[in-house]
């Protein structure tokens, strides 16, 4: 039966950037996902390289700063596939964050960005504020531009398990995993390839499975340590209006942040709203649009933009972020911590909770510094923040 060194469970942005930290540090890898490279939250997500203004509320300032040092990576090695686009965040006379509270935001955000010219912001002269892309300008005070990463997450996603796979990691996809027993030299994994049955062996398991963490600790033979989270559903809906020059970054009338941003979506540059916040019970894979959430975010789309009557909806996605449950529960969803946690479910077994799109790099490496003590010695073969990303796949 072979065995791997490391066995990754879940090809979203997290299994595919372990996979690659791990070929690259010259272990044998496997990873085994249950339908396709970024079916699941990676490619559901707002699609933002981004440190996360809005996480300067919550004061998550190592994870703004860590995710601005990734998006600055990230910009070098897929410069295709990443790309910094101007952020406009407009302020009128109702808005609750006012201008000197945008102001100093922008300044920390510079601040945690180490001053790179890329993390500078300006407030727009009047005379272009008239030109930008039908803002209502009622009551308008005044519009901040700022830059941040912008990317396919899909696409992303397929690059890094592309780049893994050059460095030697297998991929069996889509499959079905029966069971994971523990054994003396690891573990050994049971499951189902196009209908065929199939059994393999690991030393080390790292549990990428995005909502479906705590669903994969149900089928290991033993007692497994899980940890108590939410599921939190954000939705997105692509319109048919003309696409923003950049992005917005709009107050709903709950005051969360929503976003008015362009992307690319079956050729054509659209216009994409999101995200919505709504806690998620049931099954991961049964999530879905509400009608509750599109007509939210159509009456944002229509308060900035109001020169849009007409709204046809081309799409719509649900995606899900695990959030730890007992971790200030008490808080609003928006302010919960967003950073990964890298939980050992067992020894040799790791499980991946929540994270962020922009930061899988650096997660991914921290996963390999975990998991290093309990593999025999390797030769590395690169580094991940020299490995190039390409769009294209073939
Ligand atoms: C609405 C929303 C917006 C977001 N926006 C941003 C953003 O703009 N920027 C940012 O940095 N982050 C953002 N995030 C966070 C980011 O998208 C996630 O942290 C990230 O995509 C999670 O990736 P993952 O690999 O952990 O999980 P997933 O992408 O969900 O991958 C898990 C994979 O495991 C597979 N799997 C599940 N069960 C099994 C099984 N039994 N066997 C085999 N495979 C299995 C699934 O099919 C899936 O492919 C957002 C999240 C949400 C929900």
């Amino acid at each position: 039966m072979h065995e791997y060194d490391v066995l990754v469970i879940g090809a979203g942005i997290h299994g595919a950037g372990v996979a690659q930290a791990a070929a690259a540090a010259g272990y044998s890898v496997l990873v085994l996902e249950k339908n396709n490279i970024g079916s699941g939250t990676s490619s559901k997500s707002s699609k933002l390289i981004h440190g996360g203004l809005r996480y300067l509320e919550s004061y998550q300032f190592s994870l703004v700063r860590k995710s601005l040092k990734e998006r600055a990576v990230l910009c070098r090695l897929a410069p295709e596939l990443v790309k910094l686009k101007p952020f406009y965040i407009p302020v009128y006379k109702k808005t609750s964050r006012r201008p000197l509270h945008i102001r100093i935001g922008l300044i920390l955000y510079s601040i945690l960005g180490g001053l790179h010219k890329d993390n500078l912001f300006k407030r727009i002269r009047r005379k272009k504020v008239e030109r930008l892309d039908g803002l209502n300008k009622t009551d308008l005070q005044q519009v901040y531009r700022y830059y941040d990463g912008q990317t396919n997450d899909k696409k992303l996603t397929q690059a890094v398990m592309k780049s893994a796979q050059q460095l030697g990691a297998e991929l069996y996809c889509p499959v079905e995993i029966s069971l994971i027993d523990k054994i003396d030299t690891g573990f050994s994994l049971t499951f189902k390839e196009q209908g065929v049955d199939k059994k393999v062996q690991a030393k080390v398991v790292i549990n990428a499975a995005g909502p479906w963490v705590n669903e994969i600790h149900k089928l290991v033979s033993t007692e497994v340590s899980s940890l108590d989270v939410e599921l939190v559903q954000g939705t997105h809906i692509i319109i048919d209006t003309p696409a923003p020059s950049g992005i917005y970054y709009l107050e709903a009338v709950d005051q969360r942040a929503v976003f008015v941003m362009p992307y690319e979506f079956e050729g054509k540059i659209r216009t994409m709203i999101g995200t919505t916040e709504k806690l998620y019970q049931g099954n991961a894979d049964d999530v879905k649009v509400t009608e509750e959430e599109i007509d939210y975010l159509v009456n944002v789309y229509k308060t900035y933009f109001p020169e849009y009557l007409n709204i046809n909806i081309i799409e719509k996605f649900a995606g899900l972020r695990v959030l730890p449950k007992n971790e200030g529960s008490n808080r609003s969803l928006f302010s919960r911590p967003r950073d990964t946690i890298l939980h050992c479910a067992l020894p040799q077994f790791l499980t991946l909770y929540g994270g962020k799109l922009t930061a899988y790099r650096s997660t991914s490496e921290l996963v390999i510094k975990k998991i290093k003590p309990g593999l025999s010695k390797r030769k590395r073969i690169a580094y991940t923040d020299q490995l190039y990303l390409s769009k294209d796949l073939s």
